[in-house]
């Protein structure tokens, strides 16, 4: 086996820049369709693959939702704190930004955030019913972070920014997952070889979350199961970067969410030269470049 590079390299450096803007060109790209069928998708596009804004948030084309900027807030916390993943400060950063009067935000996030207004205290009641994709969709800047760092490490690290918003045993198991899969994906692993590594783990504990013996994910709700089934399938059957996010938005429901993760994972296996121009095009300028580099600041700080 060919050792794996370093942190700090450039392969891994342009894999981590191509995986932030996949996280907000899937987002952006979703959010046109968030809460269709894909029998109205159909209707309406025929096959969705351009990014043209509007939907239900009637957003201009290239803007983001919450799923990035929340990513974008917790990086910005991560950095303020010499790159270490802080509960208070990722719960204050979270405030600001809900503050700010993002163009979407979901319950889950609005209620556990009202409550830390309230409390002071950085860490959400654990329940049951908070399965939500919120956590999950939000991994990115803590996975950049720690890479390299011990699994024991990365794991507190996923635990802490989660926990704000989402305390939740599948949802933590989702987290740990994606962040694990990205860091592998960023290192240069195949996506055969990445999933050899953590799905059987995953799967031990949480056989729900299984994708390949599942029908078509259409639909995905916001449930981090119904998640991770539509971006897993999406991803096992695409084709290349934008083959994999056609195909999970497509599936309609909560597709900016679906689309963000998928494209994070996919910016990570394919690089920088699979994203299509157009839609870098399309992308709002001002998040593509806080995107590049946020994914080359929490690299450095990674690295050292
Ligand atoms: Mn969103
Ligand atoms: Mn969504």
């Amino acid at each position: 086996m060919t050792p794996l590079p370093a942190a700090g390299s450039g392969a891994t450096t342009a894999r981590a820049e191509a995986a932030y803007l996949g996280l907000a060109l899937g987002d952006a790209l979703g959010a046109t369709v968030e809460f269709m069928t894909p029998r109205e998708i159909v209707h309406h596009f025929g096959v969705h693959r351009e990014i043209v804004g509007g939907g239900w948030l009637k957003l201009r084309p290239g803007q983001v939702t919450d799923d990035t900027s929340m990513s974008l807030a917790l990086g910005e916390a991560i950095l303020a704190n010499g790159g270490s993943v802080v509960p208070l400060a990722c719960a204050e950063a979270f405030d600001a930004w809900m503050r700010r009067k993002p163009v979407d935000i979901g319950n889950t996030v609005r209620r556990n955030l009202v409550a830390f207004r309230q409390t002071g205290v950085p860490v959400a009641p654990s329940s049951d019913h908070d399965a939500g994709n919120g956590a999950a969709m939000r991994v990115l800047p803590v996975a950049l972070a720690t890479l390299g760092q011990s699994p024991a490490a990365v794991s507190a690290a996923v635990q802490a920014q989660a926990h704000v918003t989402h305390n939740n045993a599948v949802s933590d198991a989702v987290c740990q997952f994606l962040t694990l899969a990205v860091q592998d994906l960023l290192r240069g692993c195949s996506l055969a070889e990445t999933l050899s590594h953590h799905l059987g783990s995953l799967l031990a504990v949480h056989p729900e979350l299984s994708f390949r013996d599942r029908p078509r994910r259409e639909n995905p709700s916001g449930w981090v199961v119904e998640t991770l089934q539509a971006v897993l399938q999406g991803l096992d059957d695409g084709d290349g970067f934008e083959d994999c996010l056609v195909d999970v938005v497509n599936r309609g429901g909560d597709a900016d969410t679906t689309g963000a993760i998928a494209g994070m994972l996919a910016g990570a296996l394919h690089g920088p030269q699979a994203i299509p121009r157009r839609w870098l095009k399309a992308l709002d300028p001002g998040v593509a470049s806080q995107c590049r580099e946020q994914a080359r600041a929490l690299l450095q700080m990674a690295a050292r």
